[in-house]
Parts: C-alpha cells; sequence; structure tokens
C-alpha cells in the first residue's frame, strides 16, 4: 500500500510536468476516482537511459504492463549504444569493413530514420553520432567544445547516404570507418509505436505513457474525455506554455533546454546541425510533433528544431501526417493550423505571444 501511494505521489508528480492539471481541486478528485478504479494500472521504469511512465485501464493490466515494460527491454537491446552487443553496437564496430545481420526491428528503425533524413535534407541524421561524442553528449566524459580541426574531420563520416541497408539480406552497412548510428533521436518514438500497438493488440483503449517526456496517448481517458498534455515551458520546467487536448496519437518534443552544458558562459545544448557540427541555433526553444506516427514525430521533432521555424514551416505545408507547435527565442508560440484547433495557449504570465500559421 506505502509503495502504491509513493508511486501515486510520483506519478501525479511527474505527469504533472508534462499532463495538465489545470485545476487543483480536479486533480485531487482524478486522484481519488483513480484509486477507486480497479482497472487503473500503473508503473514506472527506467529504460533507454531515461524515466518511463505508463498509465493504463484494463482489468488485466498488471501482465499488459510487465509485456510492455519486456518490449522496451528488448528494443533497447537492439539499439542501444552502451549495450556492447547490441545489433546497433555492431553496426558501429564494423563500420568501414562488413555488413552486420538485422533483425526485423533494427532494419525498421534504421529505415525510417533514414527516410526521415532525406525528408528533412539531412537534418534529421541518424549517422551524426561520431560528432555528438566528440562534444562528449553520449560518453560519461567531460563535454567540452570540440576543435575545428576535430569537426572538420569529423562530419565527412556523418552522411546517412553512407548507411547502406540491404532489404533483401536484412543487412546495414557503415561504408566508412569511423561512422557510427545513434538512435538517440528516433528510438523512443520507435518505442512508442510499438507499446502503442502492443497495448492496443492487448485490448487496452485508454492509456496514456511518457517515455522520457515522448507521450503517447491512447484513446482517450475512460469517460471519453480527451487527454491534456502540457507543453512545458523550456525557459521553466515547472511551466507550461500550454496544453493540448489529444486523442489516439503522440505528442513528442525536442528542444536544447534539457540536456546541455556551458562553457565560457555560453551554452551548448545535444542537437547538432550536420552543415555546422555545433548545437543547431536556428532561433528555437522547442519543437513539439502531433501524429499518429510515433517515429515520425521524435524524427521530426528533432529535424524541425534544426531546421529552424521557416523551413520547418514549409516541410509541414508540404506533409499532411502531422501538426506543430514551435517555441521561439523571441518569445512566440507557434501553432499550425491543425494544432491550433486542439491546443489552449497559456503562456501569457511568462509574455510568451502565440501566433498560427495556416497551410
Ligand atoms: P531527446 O532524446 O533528448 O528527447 P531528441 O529526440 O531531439 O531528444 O534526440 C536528441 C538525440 O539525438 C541526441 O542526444 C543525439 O543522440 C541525437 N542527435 C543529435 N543531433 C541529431 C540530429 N541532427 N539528427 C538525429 N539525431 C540527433
Ligand atoms: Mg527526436
Amino acid at each position: 500500500m506505502k509503495r502504491k501511494i509513493i508511486m501515486a505521489m510520483l506519478l501525479c508528480f511527474t505527469f504533472s510536468v508534462v499532463v495538465g492539471c489545470a485545476e487543483k481541486r480536479e486533480e485531487a478528485q482524478n486522484l481519488l476516482n483513480k484509486y477507486a478504479d480497479a482497472n487503473l494500472h500503473e508503473m514506472t521504469t527506467f529504460a533507454m537511459d531515461t524515466v518511463m511512465l505508463f498509465t493504463l485501464y484494463h482489468e488485466d493490466g498488471e501482465e499488459i504492463l510487465t509485456d510492455a515494460e519486456q518490449e522496451i527491454r528488448r528494443l533497447e537491446s537492439l539499439f542501444s549504444v552502451t549495450i556492447e552487443d547490441s545489433e546497433i553496437s555492431k553496426l558501429n564496430a564494423h563500420s568501414g569493413l562488413d555488413s552486420v545481420k538485422l533483425s526485423g526491428d533494427t532494419e525498421e528503425v534504421l529505415k525510417r530514420g533514414k527516410e526521415i533524413g532525406e525528408l528533412t535534407n539531412q537534418a534529421f541524421d541518424i549517422a551524426i553520432s561520431p560528432v555528438v561524442k566528440a562534444w562528449g553528449f553520449t560518453t560519461d566524459g567531460e563535454k567540452h567544445v570540440p576543435t575545428q580541426e576535430t569537426l572538420e574531420n569529423l562530419l565527412p563520416l556523418t552522411s546517412i547516404e553512407d548507411l547502406v541497408i540491404d532489404e533483401n539480406a536484412s543487412m546495414a552497412k557503415l561504408t566508412k570507418k569511423g561512422m557510427a548510428v545513434d538512435l538517440g533521436g528516433i528510438a523512443k518514438g520507435y518505442a512508442s509505436d510499438k507499446i502503442a500497438s502492443l497495448l492496443k493488440e492487448k485490448g487496452v483503449t485508454s492509456g496514456l505513457f511518457s517515455l522520457g517526456g515522448n507521450i503517447g496517448a491512447i484513446g482517450t481517458k475512460p469517460n471519453g474525455e480527451n487527454w491534456n498534455v502540457a507543453i512545458e515551458n523550456p525557459l521553466n520546467a515547472n511551466d507550461y506554455v500550454g496544453l493540448l487536448s489529444i486523442q489516439d496519437c503522440f505528442v513528442i518534443t525536442s528542444g536544447g533546454y534539457q540536456r546541455y552544458f556551458e562553457e565560457n558562459g555560453k551554452r551548448y545544448h545535444h542537437i547538432i546541425d550536420s552543415n555546422t557540427g555545433y548545437p543547431a541555433d536556428k532561433g528555437l526553444l522547442s519543437v513539439t510533433i502531433i501524429s499518429k506516427d510515433g517515429a515520425k514525430a521524435d524524427g521530426l521533432s528533432t529535424a524541425l528544431f534544426v531546421m529552424g521555424l521557416d523551413q520547418a514551416v514549409q516541410l509541414w505545408r508540404s506533409s499532411n501526417d502531422f501538426e506543430a507547435v514551435f517555441v521561439t527565442e523571441d518569445g512566440r508560440v507557434i501553432a499550425t493550423e491543425g494544432a491550433a484547433s486542439f491546443f489552449s495557449f497559456e503562456g501569457r504570465d511568462n509574455d510568451f505571444k502565440y501566433e498560427t500559421v495556416e497551410r
């Protein structure tokens, strides 16, 4: 029982950052209702280097959550660059040498990564890893600004064209020695797709999960209302700029405000522009993508952050499978037309200005 209460507190605390608990009284009532509901099941776990939270309504919820956790761990064991015998680690270790055999999911996630790379003119680049490592972002070591010479040597190793996938043989190869793939910008989105499918297959019609802030919504709340998901204020983690009222989709945010270091008074974050080798610097604080396609939402949130507002809006205009909300360095919150229909702006107190963009 004690464990359950602590868990409830932890969940409420964490979800309140990402999920709108706008009114305190309603929140308290919800909490009471939650624990009166025998079908409610929750789980917190740590995987893929991040905290994952699950809430679902189903009479077999406990078993289903165990299955979901196993699925996450299975994907992690394939994709992780810190697990030495993962398929991605093997692919990287064989760079410039030979092809490695891939299981279905690794082949699929690499194909999705390449496809999003092509769609975004390589703003999304799963082969950016050598540069990300040079900044110290994926290793335990010190983070620091690499020399220009280091970056110039590494940038030629980051072209996604040099990741060659042989679909007939289910094999892949990195053609240049020193190349490496890093799925940090897509793995959680891909996992979200798999988890959502798994939950639905098991009969879940109402659930919400967060894979390190990457939100997946299954159906609606049990009472048929939409889920409320908050978009964090990039300048203040305890605040949000607005609420998305959603059902059955993914909401994934990328920004430079969570993982960064400072050197000589300047801030450097972990999303790298493969044109320069430097952290993307196109005037955005965060990009939130709303889509039925989790892998795409994850990849695009990173890519559009790299591209900057103008190019990002252009890409949105020529697509029909996602909506977006941008928070800019100059204090604007900008929703695409589709997103505007289910987004309520709440950033007035922080002096944010609200705009929408049309198709
Ligand atoms: P997070 O995983 O922190 O939520 P993102 O989805 O934006 O954020 O992914 C950022 C991660 O993706 C980085 O930590 C790095 O591993 C990798 N990455 C950095 N720059 C790029 C890029 N331009 N394209 C693809 N992946 C990138
Ligand atoms: Mg991403």
